[in-house]
């Protein structure tokens, strides 16, 4: 049997052994995501990214707890780009299983970066087409750290919870530079430390100022403004608010068609990188031996810029 019809038939191993293959970039594993892809396109992706040490793992497990009792089939997607461990080794996971071990409704990815970071950000794409088109209705993407790469990342989600935590102090300037763009939804979570109403003023301040408007107010239609919510994952608390909070803006994203406005762009993306990486492949295939490397040596030795040696590598003959 494919590989993509045993998963369909609900065979957990087939679906293990098919994002292996996808991660590892092989033709069996874009085979397999081919035979599901058609089946995908229904599920819910959420990004859930933040900080290191915020609590975002123990949130994430609270929330797919939440989410199962509430009837979703749920799929946890954990990215860790520090990692050279991948397909369940990481020691979080273990921890993980233990909770949600034996419930079939769940499913729990860990990837990490074996290579270039665009490589993990490619893979982590297509494992998530591949779990949407297995039939999970949600999919937590859970990313580290708040730099480009987790953005990146981001963007396979439709609905983004970025996660801060109390005394974090400088972090919670990082997040105010560029990781707020992309929140849907705003978490404090260890609200139960000391400096947890600090930082959800700071924060507060700060939504306040990006969208001249009180964050509560939900009274404007068409427009989303990002809710701030205070958890405490170690008990549980405030996370079916945080599902909540999640559902509220899956509703708004069919209703106001951002949804489809942000899987169109999602898809143009995914459809230029795929072609961009087929296009150096072929162009690398017919280039003489040991002209990509010499463009390279002009670029090192700064007598060419990149764009320069490219335009020369495509069209060689001299100006
Ligand atoms: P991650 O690195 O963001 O995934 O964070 P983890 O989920 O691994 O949590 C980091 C540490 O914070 C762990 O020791 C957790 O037990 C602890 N932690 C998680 N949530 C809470 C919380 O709500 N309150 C407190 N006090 N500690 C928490």
């Amino acid at each position: 049997m494919e590989l993509a019809d045993a998963v369909l038939a609900g065979d957990r191993l087939a679906l293990a052994r098919l994002l292996t293959r996808i991660e590892n970039g092989d033709s069996e594993g874009q085979r397999g995501l081919a035979g599901l892809y058609p089946q995908g396109g229904r599920a819910h992706r959420i990004g859930i990214t933040g900080p290191p040490g915020t609590g975002k793992s123990t949130l994430v497990n609270e929330l797919a707890k939440v989410l199962r009792a509430g009837g979703e089939s749920v799929a946890v997607v954990a990215v860790d780009p520090t990692s050279p461990f991948s397909g369940g080794a990481i020691l979080g996971d273990r921890i993980r299983m233990r909770d949600l071990s034996g419930d079939p409704g769940v499913f729990i990815r860990s990837m990490a970066s074996r290579g270039a970071l665009g490589g993990l950000s490619r893979a982590t794409g297509e494992v998530v087409e591949a779990l949407d088109g297995a039939g999970f209705q949600t999919i937590l993407i859970e990313t580290v750290g708040a730099g480009q790469a987790e953005v990146d990342i981001a963007r396979a989600a439709q609905t983004t919870v970025v996660v801060e935590a109390p005394g974090l102090g400088d972090d919670i300037q990082a997040i105010k530079a560029g990781i707020l763009e992309i929140a849907d939804v705003l978490v404090v979570n260890k609200a139960d430390l000391p400096g947890a109403e600090a930082s959800l003023s700071a924060l507060r301040t700060t939504l306040e100022f990006a969208y001249s408007a009180p964050p509560a107010s939900d009274s404007a239609p068409g427009i989303w403004t990002p809710p701030l919510l205070s958890t405490v994952a170690l008990r549980g608390e405030g996370v079916p608010e945080l599902a909540a909070a999640i559902h509220r803006h899956r509703s708004y994203l069919q209703e106001s068609g951002e949804g489809q406005r942000r899987d169109q762009r999602r898809s143009q993306g995914e459809l230029e990188a795929a072609l961009r990486d087929l296009l150096i492949a072929q162009l690398k295939q017919q280039l003489p031996d040991g002209h990509f490397e010499s463009a390279l040596d002009e670029v090192l030795a700064r007598r060419q810029t990149p764009r320069q040696a490219a335009e020369r590598l495509l069209d060689p003959s001299p100006a």
